[in-house]
Order: structure tokens, then C-alpha cells, then sequence
């Protein structure tokens, strides 16, 4: 596929690919994210739901938003536990992809795509944003 990118999780239980580029990636350091990844930040690439297809049965665990309430179901492999990624309420036709579960995860760099870094308000001190980068204190407006 053009600008088709493959990716799954640890165990290969859980395949896709997708047949675009993202929309954008986020990288996001809200106090969700830090939990579901075990990590200080999430990638996350956008894409629209009909670019991807996935391949093997994931589990989903809802959460709603503290600030609005709205659902995110979060999506993992049932047997390693990998975070493939999530569908939200907010933006239902879209499905967002861990970016370090794509194959190859070098191809997602801010000199290709347009990087959001959200939530800072919420980010370790240690956590550094490259100058120059569009910065957010929470979500970007929309
Ligand atoms: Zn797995
Ligand atoms: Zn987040």
C-alpha cells in the first residue's frame, strides 16, 4: 500500500496496517496516558478508521475523561497486554496508534508530520519539548 505502514504488538497476536500516513501525532503527557503506558508520554498517531485494519481479536477497557467526561476505549492485545492504541468519543470516525507498536516506529518524526505536544501541564520535569515545537498546556483548541 502507498504510505501503508505495518505494526502489532509484542506477541504478534494482534497485526495491522494502515494505508495512509497519519493525520498528526501527539505526543501526549496527561496523567491517562503516563498510567496506560507505564511510561512519562505517549505517541500517538492519528488516523481515520477506515485506513486501518486490524488483524486479531483486541481487548477494550473504557475509561471517561475526568475534564469531560466523554468515553476513551483503550485497546490492548488480550494475551501480552501491548497498548495498540484508541477510539474516542470525541472524535468517533478516528482511531489513534501507539506509535513504538508500528514495525518500524522511525518513519514518525516531527520532520515528516505534524508533532502536538498536549497536556504539558502534566509532564515530568525531565520531560523536554524540542524548541519551536507547537506546545500545549492541555489539548490543542479545535
Ligand atoms: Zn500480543
Ligand atoms: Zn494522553
Amino acid at each position: 500500500m502507498a504510505n501503508g505502514h505495518e505494526g502489532g504488538c509484542l506477541c504478534g497476536a494482534v497485526r495491522y496496517e494502515t494505508g495512509s500516513d497519519p493525520l498528526r501525532v501527539s505526543v501526549c503527557h496527561c496523567t491517562w496516558c503516563q498510567r496506560r503506558t507505564g511510561s512519562a508520554f505517549a505517541v500517538e498517531a492519528l488516523f481515520e478508521k477506515s485506513q486501518i485494519v486490524i488483524v486479531g481479536t483486541t481487548s477494550k477497557f473504557r475509561s471517561n475523561s475526568d475534564e469531560s467526561g466523554r468515553w476513551i476505549d483503550l485497546e490492548f492485545c488480550p494475551k501480552c497486554g501491548t497498548n495498540i492504541g484508541f477510539t474516542f468519543e470525541r472524535l468517533p470516525s478516528h482511531r489513534m496508534i501507539d506509535s513504538g507498536t508500528f514495525d518500524d516506529p522511525s518513519w514518525i518524526n516531527p520532520d515528516r508530520f505534524d508533532f502536538r505536544y498536549v497536556y504539558l501541564r502534566s509532564a515530568q520535569c525531565w520531560s523536554e519539548v524540542p524548541p519551536g515545537a507547537k506546545a500545549f498546556e492541555a489539548f490543542f483548541p479545535t
